[in-house]
Parts: structure tokens; C-alpha cells; sequence
């Protein structure tokens, strides 16, 4: 499309498109008495309106039940994770039984690791991008650690090139085939949380199988944001967080897949608590460990009620909206930010605005990071204080993601404004 960097070009968007609606579903925050223009769907998605509603019903069912609202609330809290399972799989290309909601995302990396990590004479050691999100690294580190392996011998991590900002595709598969007999897993993020690069995933899957690895994924920026197909892409598992793209409020629970090939497996070690006990024993108490077969075999605790209802207001509308359709409308949302980004980098002598995100549809989401070449952190200030909410990273990477379930291109061209403002 031949994009446009006017009010009335983007306006004339928003009026086409089918899911503008949906703005309207989502509490904005308001700086100095003006909707601020919200980039940050990537870091915390905004509050579904409908969140209050669905939390209170919980807080209601609470207040008139105690414990009997685990068998008489509304939703009974005893099988509550299990109305999640057909949406959540839908978002991540799973089959329900292989989906469920748990924990939080670094927990649910290291349960997942604990089944998944098995060193094993000469497959040791664990492959990963480096630079990966700082969590994800404590949390790699130290389930080597755990294995009394020295992450400085065991750990492959595969960077960019030199003088580039991307992981090569063909170099992560050069490194699966180098080290094929070493690796006992291969642990990536889906979607590299700062440059916003997406991983050819089916084919690392394939690579890393055909060496005899295990291949998991951190789908924190991938679930809500790109196209995952988990089950036919033969992945092994993988989690995300649901505060991001999913909208589900701060510190919400974490999603977890596991394939089906192992998820009926109840001889694959795990960690477990009571509530992954088979359900139609598990208030007996008996000893020994029987799991419900699936990815819900996994789970430790009683569901986290408050934080999962809000997911569920989040959920009703990606599903309202359609996936597909969302992810039509992310790409040209994105495509149109790239296009307004550089043009006020061409028009204005004073930016040099260099996008490291790749250019195609096919590896990036809805996210772009920007290094801002010769302007620091002042710029991004001068952004926060004209009500734009972007996210900055240390030297000088700006990242921002328009998101389609809320925001509109109209937002596109009012943050152009802005930028062209900040910089003069
Ligand atoms: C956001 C994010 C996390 C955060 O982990 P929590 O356990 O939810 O605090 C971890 N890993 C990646 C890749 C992330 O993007």
C-alpha cells in the first residue's frame, strides 16, 4: 500500500477497518487531560474494560461463598484453568490438552526445563541467542548450574554478526549442526524481545530434532502477536507471559505448552503438585504422583482466580476480533509506522532514525526498535512528557509496538507529530 503521513490519510484507515471498535474496549491512560498514544502493548497490554466485571464476579462469588465457590461460584475455581483451554490454544497453534495457564513465565521456563533439560553423557549443553532476555538467561545459567554444568562450556549463544543487529538464520542452524551431539536443548524467544527479529521457528524445530535436540520456545512477545502453530510445528514446549500482548495485568499468569508426544508421558520427570494429579483422585491424598495427562500434569498449584479472570476478559475479545484478522490489520499498522519513521528521518536534518527490526512480514511482529542515532535518552523523555509511552533501552534503542486490538492509525500519525516536535 502507498501510505500517507496525514491526518486525513490515517483517519481515512481507521474508518476502513473492520476492528477499530475494539479501542473502545480498553481503558487508555489520560497525561495532562490527553489520551496518551500507548506503544508499550509489548511491555503491558492496557485493561480490558470488561477486567472490572469479571474480577468483581470472582470477588462477589468469594465475598458470598468462601471456600464452597470452588464447587458453587459462578465458574467453579476447582476447574477454573479448564475453561481457558480451547482460547489459549487457538492463540499458540495447540491442541487444548496441550495448553495451561500457570505460575509465572520464569517459573513456568524452569518446570519446563526441569522435564526438557536432561543432560545425558556427551548432550550437555543448551543453545540459546545471546543477549536473550535477562530472566531467561539467569534462568538457563542456572539450571546448568543445577546440573553442576559451567554455563561458560555449556552454553552456545548464538549473536549477530559483527556490525549487525540480527540473528542470522542460517548461522543458528550452522551452530545446531556444529555442535548436533552436544546439544541436549535448544532454547530460544520466539520473538527477540529487543530487536523485535522473529525466528523461523518450524524450521529451528526440524534442525534441532534432526540432531537429536530438544526445542523449546519463550513466546513472551510471540503469543498475541504473530501467527504460532506449536502442535504442526513439532515444537516441544513453550511458555509466555499474559500481560503483554494478552492483556491480562501486571504479574499475570504464564501459559505453557507441551506436545501432545510427551504431554501423555507420565514417566517424564517433573516437579509436581497436587493440582496435576489425575482430578478424579486427587482429594484422596494418596501417595505416589499420578498426573492428568496433557500439559495440565504440569501444574503445582490451585489457579491464581483474580489475575486468570482478567486474562479471560483479554481472551473474549481476541477471539471476538479474530486472529487473522488481527494479524492483517498488525501488519499494515506496522508497515505504516515504518513508513512515517522514515520519512521524518529523511525530511529532518536532525534525526537519524535507523530501524533494526527486519523489514518483512515474516520476521517481525507488531513491534519495531529504532536506534536513535545521536540523540539520547532526552528524546525519549521529550516523548514521556508529550504523552507518548515508548520503551527505552540503554544505549539508545527506542521500541514501540502499535498493537491491533487497540490501537489505530490515527495513533500512528499523532506519534509522528510528536516525534517530528521532540526533535527540533
Ligand atoms: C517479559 C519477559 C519475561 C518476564 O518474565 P516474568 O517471569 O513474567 O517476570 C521473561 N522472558 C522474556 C523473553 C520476556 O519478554
Amino acid at each position: 500500500m502507498q501510505f500517507d503521513n496525514t491526518l486525513d490519510f490515517a483517519k481515512a484507515l481507521d474508518q476502513q477497518d473492520e476492528l477499530s471498535g475494539f479501542r473502545n474496549e480498553f481503558h487508555f491512560p489520560v497525561i495532562n487531560g490527553k489520551e496518551v498514544v500507548y506503544f508499550t502493548g509489548n511491555s503491558l497490554g492496557l485493561q480490558p474494560k470488561k477486567a472490572k466485571d469479571i474480577i468483581n464476579q470472582e470477588l462477589e462469588d468469594w465475598a458470598n461463598w468462601g471456600v464452597e465457590g470452588h464447587f458453587h461460584a459462578k465458574n467453579p475455581w476447582y476447574a477454573y484453568h479448564e475453561i481457558f483451554a480451547e482460547d489459549e490454544a487457538m492463540i499458540v497453534g495447540a491442541k487444548p490438552e496441550e495448553v495451561v495457564l500457570m505460575n509465572g513465565l520464569t517459573v513456568n521456563l524452569h518446570l519446563m526445563m526441569v522435564s526438557f533439560f536432561r543432560p545425558q553423557g556427551k548432550r550437555t549443553k543448551i543453545l540459546c541467542e545471546a543477549k536473550a532476555f535477562p530472566s531467561d538467561q539467569y534462568a538457563i545459567e542456572s539450571q546448568l548450574r543445577f546440573h553442576g554444568l559451567d554455563p561458560s562450556e555449556h552454553l552456545i549463544e548464538i549473536a549477530p554478526r559483527d556490525g549487525e543487529h540480527l540473528i542470522q538464520h542460517e548461522d543458528i542452524l550452522q551452530a545446531i549442526n556444529d555442535h548436533g551431539d552436544e546439544i541436549a536443548l535448544i532454547m530460544i524467544g520466539g520473538v527477540n524481545y529487543y530487536s523485535g527479529q522473529v525466528f523461523r521457528m518450524r524450521e529451528i524445530t526440524e534442525a534441532g530434532h534432526a540432531v537429536g535436540a530438544t526445542v523449546g520456545f519463550d513466546l513472551a512477545h510471540g503469543a498475541g502477536n504473530i501467527d504460532l502453530q506449536l502442535h504442526d510445528w513439532g515444537v516441544d514446549f513453550a511458555c509466555w507471559c499474559t500481560y503483554k500482548y494478552l492483556n491480562s495485568g501486571p504479574g499475570s499468569v504464564s501459559g505453557i505448552f507441551v506436545h501432545e508426544r510427551h504431554a501423555n508421558s507420565p514417566e517424564l520427570p517433573r516437579f509436581a503438585g497436587w493440582w496435576g494429579y489425575d482430578k478424579s483422585s486427587r482429594f484422596q491424598m494418596e501417595a505416589g504422583f499420578k498426573p492428568i495427562p496433557g500439559a495440565e500434569g504440569w501444574q503445582l498449584s490451585n489457579a491464581p482466580v483474580f489475575n486468570m479472570a482478567a486474562h479471560r476478559a483479554s481472551l473474549d475479545l481476541f477471539k471476538a476480533a479474530g486472529f487473522a484478522n488481527l494479524r492483517a490489520k498488525s501488519r499494515q499498522l506496522t508497515d505504516f509506522l515504518e513508513f512515517v519513521i522514515n520519512e521524518i528521518s529523511n525530511k529532518n536534518d536532525k534525526a537519524e532514525f535507523e530501524i533494526i527490526t527486519p523489514s518483512s512480514h515474516d520476521e517481525r511482529g507488531c513491534q519495531l526498535s529504532i536506534l536513535a542515532h545521536g540523540q539520547g535518552k532526552a528524546l525519549f523523555d521529550k516523548l514521556t512528557e508529550a504523552g507518548v509511552i515508548v520503551d527505552w533501552r540503554e544505549p539508545n534503542v527506542i521500541r514501540m509496538a502499535p498493537v491491533p486490538l487497540y490501537n489505530s492509525y490515527e495513533d500512528i500519525y499523532r506519534f509522528g507529530q510528536l516525534l517530528n516536535e521532540a526533535i527540533q
